[in-house]
């Protein structure tokens, strides 16, 4: 009988969202105890606003800008249409640029008339001179804070703010009741991270965690014994999601990560996440 059932989970998991990709793997989802999500574009929308844009000493705020917008024009992370979209509402003119590369889960680079223009992650600037105080204060309130370098001088920082996914927060409460542990890994600030998680819900978070990181990250929560679901949606997230027992891919997301994740939430809906678990359970119980 076991062909038949497979047959009609299919047709109801794809009537749910549900893209599975491999069989096998979405079969072990009943064992799974926990979830890691990844934040931007997963817990939350991941369609930034500019809130703030703090200037250093001897630059403006529309310069800024228009730097980090004309370079965000060939990056296709949600910071950068947030940035784009900023400078478009503002009708600024935006230039020309070479040699663009991005630094995966750091930032991005290229060439403006000849001058070389990064927008980056704190990280990057750690050892520089800024407005500490005022990056705190941004950072707690949850907004994620980029910073513009132009020939490697600072210029100044701009800050953005996202949603968080009500779905996300009902996710985390129904994982909660099946007793389930609820993991955020990210690449944000830890600050950023934890205004996220708290108002999620969230059981434990890993911030500031570069892109090769997260999928050591997972085989080391693997290594401590839980059965782990990876929930992702970025080019960042693609190891992870490969290296976790189940892969599962927001639908809106990059198709590096669907083509790594064994299931697709077709709606990008993270409350899908438990309906999968469920429906897992119920393909097994026909089985046996
Ligand atoms: P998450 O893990 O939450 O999805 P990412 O790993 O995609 O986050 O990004 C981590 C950090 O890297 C961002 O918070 C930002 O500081 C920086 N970053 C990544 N891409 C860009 C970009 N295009 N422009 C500016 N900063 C970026
Ligand atoms: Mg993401």
């Amino acid at each position: 009988a076991a062909p038949l059932v497979i047959a009609v989970s299919t047709s109801i998991s794809a009537k749910k969202g549900l893209l599975i990709r491999n069989r096998a793997n979405f079969e072990g989802a009943r064992n799974v105890n926990a979830v890691v999500f990844d934040k931007t574009g997963t817990l939350t929308k991941g369609e930034f606003g500019v809130t703030n844009i703090v200037s250093q000493e001897g630059y403006n705020e529309n310069d800024i800008l228009t730097w980090a917008a004309s370079l965000e024009q060939n990056s296709e992370h949600p910071i950068a249409s947030g940035i784009v979209s900023s400078a478009n509402e503002k009708d600024f003119d935006l230039k020309k640029i070479e040699e663009f590369s991005s630094i995966t889960g750091k930032g991005i680079e290229g060439k403006i008339d000849g001058r070389k223009v990064n927008v980056v992650s704190p990280g990057y600037v750690e050892d520089m001179d800024y407005d500490r105080e005022q990056f705190e204060k941004l950072s707690e309130e949850g907004k994620t804070v980029v910073f513009v370098l132009v020939d490697d001088e600072l210029t100044g920082m701009v800050a953005l703010a996202d949603m968080v996914r009500e779905t996300a927060k009902e996710a985390v409460a129904s994982l909660k009741d099946e007793e389930i542990h609820s993991i955020m890994l990210t690449g944000d600030n830890q600050k950023v991270a934890d205004w996220v998680a708290k108002q999620l819900g969230i059981d434990e978070v890993y911030a500031e965690v570069l892109p090769d990181d997260k999928a050591n990250q997972v085989k080391t929560i693997k290594e401590k014994g839980w059965k782990v679901a990876m929930t992702g949606d970025g080019v960042n997230d693609a190891p992870a999601l490969a290296t976790a027992d189940l892969g599962i891919a927001i639908g809106a997301g990059t198709d590096v990560a669907m083509e790594s994740a064994d299931v697709v939430l077709v709606k990008s809906n993270p409350k899908d996440v438990v309906s999968l678990m469920e429906l897992s359970h119920k393909t097994y119980r026909k089985m046996i």
